[in-house]
């Protein structure tokens, strides 16, 4: 079976990797040169409105999936009338609008922070009367790693902020005092068959993913999974979908929804019976969904900027280095490491022993 991905980075890549073993093949439509999977398939260069290549791709392919949600819509809709793709149209639309989301979840009865539309400073004025201050101020589409978002404190920081962010269609949301921000990453097959992994600890550094660890019985696991279903079945998704919530006293606020497989989820392909990456590629090829059980403790490290030295990670104990091949740069996402343990103790000692090789 031949899978064409739109997107070609590291999640492309690591698709690639899940795959081969199932007798996939893979095509990457990817306008950069320098596209990282396209070590592991075929590279379409091509822009993703670039009609005449996402023929040639939908000709060549079983099915078409992608590998981040800012995917044209026409892109969709143009290679829907030639091949499956999966995630659907629809699903992409919702998931890629922070406003279309947070109405979702608000229509299903899933608490989000309190939100409202800005379009004008005018709008925005009057959502910071609604909802108050400290609030946070997010573009609706095209943010990712603390992009494109400013949190709001005091009246000064309104005046001009709509202008300030591009005079784009805005969402300001009421501002969470999360006590942690937890992941849940899902997937759910052609058939209907849902399968969620543990609850993932994630922490940010300005913005961007720096670590997620596993959890073991988490008390809200059953919460998240209950409105995970929620929305895979109104969205009657196929593939990974992954939910990013923030914690709060005794219970979860949906942040957002990624239509792909996720940055908190890698740690599955050494800490899951199947990985996100596997089970992603199971859904949309409608085969049997694989187990999200953890095989013993489990954490993730990202590596940004550069990947450290690779003789020193690869001589530390159960850590298992993913370098994605793509140049270093500041703030760019270059690589990853799983550790893995028995106990969570020795766990955090493996965490520190890693941490304590990043430079930056
Ligand atoms: P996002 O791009 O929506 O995932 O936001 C990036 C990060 O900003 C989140 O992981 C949080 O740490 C923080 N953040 C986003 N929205 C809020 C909010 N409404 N209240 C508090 N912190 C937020």
């Amino acid at each position: 079976m031949k899978i064409g991905v739109i997107g070609g980075g590291q999640l492309g890549r690591m698709l690639a990797l899940a795959g081969t073993p199932l007798g996939m093949n893979f095509a990457f439509l990817d306008p950069a040169p320098d596209a990282c999977a396209a070590a592991l398939g075929e590279h379409l260069r091509a822009d993703y409105g670039d009609q005449d290549h996402l023929r040639q791709l939908a000709d060549e392919v079983d099915l078409v999936t992608f590998e981040f949600e800012s995917v044209p819509a026409e892109t969709v809709a143009f290679l829907s009338q030639f091949v499956p793709v999966y995630p659907s149209a629809e699903a992409l639309r919702i998931a890629r609008d922070r406003l279309f989301e947070k109405s979702m979840f608000r229509d299903l009865g899933i608490p989000t922070p309190a939100f409202a539309d800005v379009l004008s400073q005018a709008d925005l004025d009057a959502a910071v009367a609604r909802i108050g201050l400290p609030a946070v101020l997010k573009t609706r589409t095209l943010g990712y790693d603390g992009k494109g978002q400013k949190v709001l404190r005091q009246l000064e920081d309104v005046t001009g902020a709509f202008a300030e962010l591009g005079s784009v269609p805005l969402l300001l949301e009421g501002f969470v005092p999360f006590t942690g921000e937890v992941s849940l990453v899902t997937v759910r097959g052609r058939d209907g068959e849902v399968a969620c992994y543990p609850l993932v600890h994630n922490t940010h550094e300005s913005g961007i993913l720096r670590l997620s660890v596993a959890s073991s019985n988490h008390p809200l696991q059953a919460l998240a999974e209950d409105y995970a279903r929620r929305v895979l079945e109104q969205l009657d998704y196929v593939g990974v979908l992954a939910f990013e919530f923030f914690e709060v006293e005794g219970g979860l606020k949906a942040n957002e929804i990624a239509p792909r497989v996720h940055n908190s989820g890698h740690w599955t392909i050494e800490g899951a019976e199947c990985s996100q990456f596997e089970n992603h590629l199971r859904a949309v090829a409608g085969l049997p969904l694989g187990s999200t059980a953890k095989v013993g403790e489990s954490a993730m490290v990202n590596f940004i900027g550069s990947v450290p030295p690779v003789a020193a990670v690869t001589a530390l104990e159960d850590c298992h280095l993913h370098h994605y091949g793509k140049a270093f740069k500041a703030g760019r996402k270059v690589g990853h490491a799983t550790l893995r343990s028995a106990d969570a103790a020795t766990l955090q000692t493996r965490i520190a022993a890693l941490e304590a090789l990043i430079q930056d």
